[in-house]
């Protein structure tokens, strides 16, 4: 595993505050969610749908990026 690829899932609510640890989800994060004024959320494709309702700062529309392998997925 190289470092700049070990980002781990965030989400779903985007680990601030009490949960700025994450939130328990240690899956790779394949997605980047752009927030404002807030660094960009790591989230593992479980997470991105319930990330981008529930995390906070989430733009709308959703820009969102690919940042890791979709296992399953061919490119
Ligand atoms: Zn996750």
């Amino acid at each position: 595993m190289s470092v700049h690829r070990s980002a781990l899932c965030r989400g779903p609510y985007g680990g601030e505050g009490a949960a700025a640890g994450g939130t328990g989800c240690s899956d790779p994060a394949i997605f980047e969610v752009a927030r404002h004024g807030r660094p960009p959320l790591p989230v593992c494709p479980v997470h991105l749908g319930p990330a981008l309702l529930m995390a906070s700062g989430v733009l709308w529309p959703p820009e969102i990026r690919l940042i890791g392998r979709v296992t399953g997925l061919r490119p």
